[in-house]
Formats: structure tokens, sequence, C-alpha cells
């Protein structure tokens, strides 16, 4: 029995938890749900976004599964989502992108993964005003050797045990000599540990290009935080949208899955939410903690979903169904197949 920390979140959030706890239980996944909120829940009943409650269980449990969080505005404090990949050192943020069957896309072919590094580069946080009169801003950039090592060396093991053939790594070192370049040096001294796997550098502006002609010869892809942050979103515009993409952030000791939409407030409470987002987060997490068979389960219930049963999805990839409809359909596959 795995005990995870479930935070269904705001917005759409309780909707689309409640179709993967149920699809999850249907495929016989021996959870313990342990139920906590944040957010603008949290905000409203305890005046707290990320209350004491949620580090201490994620502390204990180690494992959490989140649904999107309402950052409350103007109330001064930070991103939930900021502040819990800080907290639990989750350094690697990773975003699979694969061509789903039936879902409108601009490619027939793309199955990526990409590896974004989570707490570094330009997203530390640390800007001022230069001189006078905001006529001058500046940011700093940090790159340790250390963290570029744990992040390179996770898309490396996770090409390794996925059996993928390559990882590409992507920089601007040509400009950014100090930042960037220690980064690819790093990936270029880890390479020769993993000869079975095929390594490149590409510098960003060509990745974005080439992402967008030949989808297809991309396998496993690492970078830094901001290159990671704009080429994992239009990764996700390869294979349908944010709709459909499911993210692990990950570090030593913690992992915290997540969908990378946000909290819909539009179409809350109307059943109208796509739960194959979160769903896909919680197949990488039933992956995390060696639950492959659940994993490759459920993943097999969504596919046949997809291919044939189009329908039932909702209406945001083009079926004509609702959250509750998708969700009896995934259950319905895998009470006959499984
Ligand atoms: P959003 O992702 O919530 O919505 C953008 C559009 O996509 C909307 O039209 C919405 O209806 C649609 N959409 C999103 N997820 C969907 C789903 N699963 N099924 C069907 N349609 C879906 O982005 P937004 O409107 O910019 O943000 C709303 C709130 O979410 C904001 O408070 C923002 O801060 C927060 N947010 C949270 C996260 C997170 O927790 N990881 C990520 C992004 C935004």
């Amino acid at each position: 029995m795995h005990d995870i920390v479930l935070i269904p979140g705001d917005g759409i959030g309780p909707e689309i938890t409640a179709s993967v706890t149920k699809i999850l239980d249907t495929a016989s996944a021996d959870i313990n749900w342990v139920e906590t909120i944040a957010g603008e829940t949290a905000y409203e009943k305890k005046g707290n976004p990320l209350p004491d409650e949620v580090l201490e269980l994620i502390r204990k449990h180690k494992i959490a599964l989140k649904g999107p969080l309402t950052t409350p505005v103007g109330t001064g404090f930070r991103s939930v989502n900021v502040a819990l990949r800080k907290e639990f050192n989750l350094y690697a943020n990773i975003r699979p992108a694969k061509t789903l069957p039936n879902v409108p896309g601009p490619f027939t072919y793309v199955d990526l993964v990409m590896f974004r590094e989570n707490t570094q580069g330009l997203y530390i946080g640390e800007e001022r005003w230069i001189g006078e009169g905001k006529q001058k801003a500046e940011s700093i950039a940090v790159v340790t050797r250390e963290a570029s090592e744990r992040i390179i060396r996770a898309a490396f093991e996770y090409a390794q045990k996925q059996g993928r053939e390559k990882v590409t790594l992507i920089h601007k070192a040509n400009i950014l000599k100090m930042t960037s370049g220690l980064f690819l040096e790093v990936g270029r001294q880890l390479a020769p540990d993993y000869p079975d796997i095929k390594f490149e550098d590409l510098i960003v502006d060509n990745t974005a290009m080439q992402m967008v002609i030949h989808p297809e010869r991309f396998d496993i892809m690492v970078t830094t935080n901001l290159f990671g942050d704009i080429l994992s979103d239009l990764a996700s515009g390869l294979v349908g949208g944010l709709g459909v993409t499911g993210a692990a952030n990950i570090g030593d000791e913690y992992a915290m899955f997540e969908a990378v939409h946000g909290s819909a407030p539009d179409i809350a409470g109307k059943n109208l939410a796509n739960p194959i987002a979160l769903l896909f987060s919680a197949i990488m997490m039933m992956e995390h903690i060696g639950e492959q068979e659940v994993a490759d389960r459920v993943r097999f219930a969504v596919m046949e979903v997809l291919a044939n049963h189009k329908d039932a999805c909702t209406r945001d990839i083009g079926g004509k169904g609702t959250t509750t409809t998708f969700t009896n359909a995934v259950c319905m596959v895998l009470e006959d197949k499984f």
C-alpha cells in the first residue's frame, strides 16, 4: 500500500482528481490517498494557500499528486507551485509529449520527453533596477556544475531505463559562454558514461525550428530552466496542447506529479474538464513508485478510449462527452480487459 498525498486543487481540480482516483482504483492501484488542500481553496479556508500541513504531509509521505492551483492574486503570496518545487528540491521537471490517437495535432509522430532543470538559471528571482527612474534592469542567471550534473544524469538514466536511443542537450553556449557553456561542458563530460545512448547538443534557436519541422528527430531532451519552460510548452503544442500533457517534478527524495494546465475557472463545475493530462501524470507517478503494471494498464485503457470511443472524450479534444463519460469509458476498458 502506497501512501500518496492528494491535493485536488482549485477550479476543475476536484473533478479531474476524482476521475483519476476512480480510474486508478479500477486499475487495482494499491494507494491510500492522504488528501489535503492548497491554493485558493486553502487561502479561503485557512488564510494561506500553502498551509504547513501540506508541507508536513509531503515531507512524511514523499510523493504527491496535485491538481491545478489558482495563485490568489493580490495577496502577496508567491506561487504555490514554485514554493513546492523549492521546498522539496524538485530539480527535474519531466514532460513527455507523445502523439495520441485521434487527438488533432500538426504532426503524426512525436514521442519526446523534455527534462528541464527546475531550480536555477534565470528563474532564481534575482532581479534589480540599476540607477534612477527604472531605466535599466538586470537579472542574474545561476548555473552550477552540481545542478547541471544531476539533471543531465537524470535524463541519461531515464533514457537507459526506458530503452530510448538519444539525448539532445539544448543550450546557447555560443553566446552565454559561462552559464550555458558550463551546462554543455557537463553534458559532454557525462555522455561517455552512457555509451549505449547517442548524445548530441543543439543551440536553442535551431532546436525551436527543428521541433516544428522534424519533431520526430527528438527523443530525450535536456536543458536549463528558461529554455525548458518555453520548449516544453512548444512540445505540448506538437501533440494537442496542455490538456493532454502530464508532468513530473522529481528530486532525490521527493516527487510531485501534476497536470501542466491551470485550474480552468471558465469550465469549473461543468463536467467538461479533460482528465487526461492529470491521468498521464498519475501514470508517471505509478512508474516512479514501481507500479509499472498499473501504469501500463491505465495507459492502454486511455489509448483504447481515444482510438475507439472518441465520442466519450471531452470536447476540448474533439469528443462529444464529459468528464464522467470519459472516466466511465476508461473504467469499462479496464474492467473488460484486466
Ligand atoms: P488554464 O490552463 O486554466 O486554461 C486555459 C484554457 O484551457 C481555458 O479555456 C480552459 O478551459 C482550458 N483548459 C485547461 N485545462 C483544461 C482541461 N483539463 N480540460 C479542458 N479544458 C481545459 O490557464 P489560465 O486560464 O491561464 O489559468 C487559470 C488559473 O490556473 C490561474 O490562476 C493560473 O495561475 C492557474 N495555473 C495553475 C497551474 C498549475 O497549478 N500547475 C498552471 C497554469 C495556470
